[in-house]
C-alpha cells in the first residue's frame, strides 16, 4: 500500500534505470510522470519484429536478476506472477579459428573442468582464479556498485572500508589483460577472460583487472534467461509501473530541465512547462547537460572522460537451425589486441573482428519460423566520430559473413532471408547516447569508477541521474542498481 507525500516526480526516459527510478519513486509515495521521447518504453532494452523473426535489439546476457525481482517485492507483488527466467548452463560457446570449442558452464567447477579439459591450463589455476576475482567483488560491491562513490559519509561503513583498506587485493594496478596472462598460458584463456571489458564497452589491455570481477558475476553468479526474451524485463517493469500508478508520457521529448536559484524545477516539452518536486534524468548524462541545460554549470571533468565502444549489430533471419551454436556464442579474433587497438586507437573496425551471435529462438522457438533462427550478429566498433558508417557496414558485413563460414564451415549467405542494421548512429538517435556509445564513459583507465558522474547534482538541488552514463555504470543490473542509489539519496 503507497502511502502518498504530495510531492511530485519527472523521470526522463523509460530505460530500465527510469523506470526502476519511477517504480522506486511511486513507492516513497511521489506522484510519478515518465517522460519517454519514443513512443515505446525500454531504450537499449527494447524488441522489434520482422519478416517472421522477432530480435531484442540491445542487451541479451542476463546476470543479478534479484534487482528486478526487488521492484516488484517492493511494489508488493510475487515477481514470479509477472516476470520469469531460467538459468543458463552452459552459458556461452566460444569459437576460436584453430578450431577449438569451449562451453563455458555455470559454477567455478564445471566451468574449470570443462576449459581445462581442452585448453592448456590445469583446472585447479582456473578455480584459483575464479577464487581471486569473487575476493574482488567481495570487496568492491558496497564501494563501487551498491552506495554513491560521491557522499563522504558512505566511506565510513565497514563494509566500505573494508573494500577501501583492500585496494591493492582489487587489481587496481594492473590492466585485465596483465592479470590474465599471468594466470593463464593458454592464449585461448586469455581471450576468454579478456573479453569482459567489453561487457562495458572497454579495452582488457587499458581497463583495470578489477573488472575481472565481472567475470565471477557471470561465471559464479550465473546468467539467466527471461522468459520471453530480454524484453520482458522491461515490458514488465513498465507494466509494474503503470499498475501502481506511475503515468507515462510517450512520444514526449523533454526539451529543457528548467532551473531557478540553483534548483530544479520544472521540464519543458511541446505540451508546455510543468512544475516537479524532484527530476531525475535517464538521459546520458553529456547529453542531459548539453540539450536539457545548456547554460548550466557543466561538470567538464566527468563529461568529457573518453566514451566506451560502440556496435554494428545484423539482426539476421537465418533459413536454417544450427545444432552446434547455443544461446550465446562467441567467435573470436585471432589478434584480439590488433582487434581493440583499432578500435579504440584508431576509431575504425577490424578486418577479423570478434562477433557475438545470440540466437533467442533457441530458448523461445516463436521468436523465428519454424526450422529458422534469429541471429543477433554484433561486433565492438568505436564511438561516432562522424566515421564512414555506411562503408564500415558493408566492409563489417562481409567480414562477418566469412569469418563465421570460415568457421562453422557453411555458408550462411544465401539463409539470410531477413536482415535489420544498427550501428552508432542509430544508437545515438534511438537513446540519446552519446556519439552513440552504448556503455558511458569506457572504463579504460584505473579511475574511471571514479570519473562517472554522481547520481545528483552538486550544484543543482533536486536533480537526480540514473543510467548506464553514471554510477554505478552500465548494464542492467547496474542501471537498476543507479535508480536504487537515488532514491536512498532521497529523504
Ligand atoms: C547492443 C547492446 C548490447 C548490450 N548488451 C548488454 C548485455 O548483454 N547485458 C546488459 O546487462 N547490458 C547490455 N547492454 C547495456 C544495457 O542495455 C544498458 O546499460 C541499459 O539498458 C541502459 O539503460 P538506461 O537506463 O541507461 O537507459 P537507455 O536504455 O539508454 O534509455 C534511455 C531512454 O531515455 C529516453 N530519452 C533520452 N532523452 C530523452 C529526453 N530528452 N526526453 C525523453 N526521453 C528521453 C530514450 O528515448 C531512452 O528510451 C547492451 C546495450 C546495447 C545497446
Amino acid at each position: 500500500m503507497i502511502t502518498e507525500n504530495n510531492k511530485t516526480c519527472a523521470v526522463i526516459g523509460a530505460g530500465v534505470s527510469g523506470l526502476g527510478a519511477a517504480i522506486r519513486m511511486r513507492n516513497k509515495g511521489y506522484k510519478v510522470t515518465v517522460f519517454e521521447a519514443n513512443s515505446f518504453p525500454g531504450g537499449k532494452c527494447s524488441s522489434e519484429s520482422k519478416d517472421g523473426y522477432r530480435f531484442d535489439m540491445g542487451p541479451s546476457v542476463f546476470t543479478m536478476p534479484q534487482y528486478v525481482d526487488e521492484l516488484f517485492i517492493l511494489s508488493g507483488k510475487n515477481p514470479r506472477d509477472h516476470f520469469n527466467y531460467i538459468p543458463l548452463d552452459p552459458v556461452y560457446k566460444y569459437f576460436f579459428e584453430d578450431g577449438t570449442c569451449l562451453d563455458a558452464y555455470h559454477g567455478k567447477e564445471k566451468f574449470a573442468e570443462q576449459l581445462a579439459a581442452k585448453t592448456n591450463d590445469k583446472k585447479e589455476d582456473i578455480i584459483k582464479y575464479l577464487n581471486k576475482t569473487e575476493t574482488i567483488y567481495n570487496l568492491t560491491e558496497e564501494v563501487f556498485l551498491k552506495n554513491s562513490l560521491h557522499r563522504l559519509k558512505n566511506f565510513f561503513t565497514w563494509p566500505v572500508l573494508k573494500g577501501i583498506l583492500n585496494f591493492g587485493k582489487i587489481g587496481a594496478f594492473d590492466t585485465m589483460n596483465g592479470a590474465n596472462q599471468k594466470a593463464f598460458k593458454d592464449t585461448r584463456l586469455v581471450k576468454v577472460f579478456n573479453r569482459y571489458a567489453t561487457y562495458n564497452g572497454s579495452s582488457p589491455y587499458l581497463s583495470p583487472a578489477t573488472l575481472n570481477v565481472i567475470a565471477h558475476v557471470e561465471i559464479v553468479k550465473g546468467a539467466f534467461y527471461p522468459v520471453g526474451g530480454m524484453y520482458s524485463i522491461t515490458s514488465s517493469l513498465a507494466q509494474l509501473a503503470k499498475d501502481i500508478g506511475v503515468e507515462f508520457k510517450y512520444s514526449t521529448p523533454v526539451k529543457e530541465i528548467i532551473i531557478e536559484n540553483k534548483k530544479a524545477t520544472s521540464i519543458k516539452t511541446n505540451d508546455g512547462i510543468q512544475d516537479f518536486d524532484i527530476i531525475i534524468s535517464n538521459m546520458d548524462v553529456y547529453n542531459s547537460y548539453k540539450k536539457l541545460m545548456p547554460t548550466a554549470k557543466r561538470p567538464a571533468k566527468t563529461l568529457d572522460q573518453p566514451k566506451s565502444s560502440s556496435g554494428i549489430i545484423f539482426y539476421w533471419g537465418i533459413k536454417k537451425e544450427f545444432t552446434q551454436l547455443g544461446l550465446h556464442n562467441i567467435f573470436f579474433a585471432d589478434d584480439y589486441e590488433a582487434e581493440f587497438n583499432c578500435i579504440f586507437a584508431k576509431k575504425s573496425i577490424y578486418h577479423d573482428p570478434t562477433i557475438y551471435v545470440n540466437i533467442t529462438s533457441k530458448h523461445t522457438p516463436g521468436d523465428a519460423p519454424p526450422g529458422c533462427e534469429n541471429w543477433f550478429s554484433f561486433i565492438n566498433v568505436p564511438n561516432n566520430q562522424g566515421q564512414n558508417w555506411d562503408a564500415f557496414i558493408a566492409e563489417a558485413r562481409e567480414n562477418m559473413i566469412k569469418k563465421i563460414n570460415r568457421i562453422l564451415k557453411t555458408d550462411i549467405r544465401p539463409l539470410i532471408e531477413s536482415e535489420m542494421v544498427f550501428d552508432p548512429r542509430v544508437i545515438e538517435s534511438r537513446t540519446s547516447s552519446a556519439f552513440g556509445a552504448i556503455y558511458g564513459n569506457s572504463s579504460n583507465n584505473k579511475f574511471a569508477a571514479f570519473l562517472r558522474h554522481a547520481n545528483f547534482s552538486k550544484d543543482i538541488k533536486n536533480l537526480y541521474f540514473c543510467g548506464g552514463s553514471v554510477h554505478p555504470g552500465p548494464s542492467i543490473p547496474l542501471c537498476l542498481l543507479s535508480a536504487k542509489i537515488i532514491t536512498g539519496l532521497i529523504k
